[in-house]
């Protein structure tokens, strides 16, 4: 199946068998592999394997595949190495995080005080500010 490439993309490279991975999984429009800077053990990657960088440009279809392998991975982790808890992540874009631009879902295994700061507190919004953003929304989807 074609899909589009980036020839100076990691993850491109590791599609394509020139760069090494520990390959969990692979089927038509995505492939998984353990993470090289695990946060945890077992810290995996489920990725597209056409060059799409963010969410916004990927096909839904490839999206919803993502995710699947994504999930299987998960379970496979929960069952077998049996975290205290599993983050399923999606970064876009350098602000969020994101450091290889080539869309993926860290399947991110969790343990208490283990530092990866994800969690926020709570702070209440303010209302009329979360319903004028809404309408923005509302009026694009
Ligand atoms: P991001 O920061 O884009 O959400 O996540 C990129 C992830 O890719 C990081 O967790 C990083 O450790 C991982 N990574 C970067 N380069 C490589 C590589 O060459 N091989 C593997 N297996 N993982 C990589
Ligand atoms: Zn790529």
């Amino acid at each position: 199946m074609s899909h589009p490439t980036d020839a100076n993309c990691i993850f491109c490279k590791i599609v394509a068998g020139q760069i090494p991975s520990f390959k969990l999984l692979e089927d038509d429009k995505t492939i998984a592999f353990m993470d090289i800077n695990p946060v945890n053990p077992g810290h995996s990657l489920s990725v597209a394997r056409g060059h799409w960088p963010m969410v916004d440009t990927i096909p839904a279809d490839v999206l919803g595949a993502v995710a699947a392998t994504a999930q299987k991975v998960a379970k496979a982790v929960m069952s077998e190495l049996k975290p205290n808890g599993v983050n399923l992540l999606q970064a876009n874009g350098p602000g969020a995080g994101q450091s290889v631009p080539h869309l993926h879902i860290h399947i991110m295994p969790r343990q208490p005080n283990d530092g990866v700061a994800l969690n926020w507190e709570y702070k209440p919004g303010d209302k009329a500010e979360i319903e004028a953003i809404y309408k923005r929304l509302k009026a694009v989807l």
